[in-house]
């Protein structure tokens, strides 16, 4: 499946609706149209939730927060069950400020930040670099235990491959 950027979207407050929302595709941008009394928290919600059912309409994946979280949860309930808590982020997002990593976590505040440099790899490589981070949560230093904890996903050592060779290839030495 074929990752899509965010889109550039608009979205335009409307009095005169209460609860429903819509959205629609207008050339490049997406005009999502919601509440006018919806909260910045609301908004952020519903703007990834009808980007990812207007994807789902036209047969593409678009990768939202909103997704990534759920890829989060599918990822460890696959390689990091036995942790329970102890890997579950409180959040995970897409960030544009993250020029020399893949990823990064913060354990103590149980943050993870993407990069979206990373947006429109193979979901194989999204799904390394977001376990490795995740593995942080567990282990936060890059000891022999938490690459055991990475190698347990099948494509840990293709996926740093195919990430070293993006790195060499653009000429920045990105770390994870
Ligand atoms: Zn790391």
């Amino acid at each position: 499946m074929a990752g899509a950027r965010k889109p550039v979207v608009e979205v335009r407050r409307s009095q005169r609706r209460r609860r429903t929302v819509s959205a629609y595709r207008d050339g490049e941008r997406v005009v999502v149209l919601i509440p006018d009394q919806f909260s910045r928290a609301e908004e952020t919600e519903w703007v990834d939730r009808m980007l990812a059912r207007l994807a789902a309409r036209e047969g593409r994946l678009v990768r939202t927060d909103h997704e990534l979280f759920g890829r989060a949860t599918r990822l460890r309930g696959l390689y990091l069950a036995e942790y329970g808590d102890q890997a579950v982020p409180v959040s995970v997002r897409w960030v544009t400020n993250q020029n020399g990593r893949w990823g990064s976590c913060t354990p103590a505040d149980r943050t993870i930040r993407i990069s979206h440099r990373i947006q429109d790899m193979p979901d194989w490589v999204i799904d390394y670099v977001l376990l490795h981070e995740l593995a942080h949560l567990i282990v936060p230093s890059h000891n022999a235990r938490f690459w055991a904890l990475v190698g347990r996903y099948p494509k840990a050592e293709r996926a740093r491959g195919y990430l070293e060779g993006v790195a060499a290839a653009s000429g920045t030495p990105l770390t994870d």
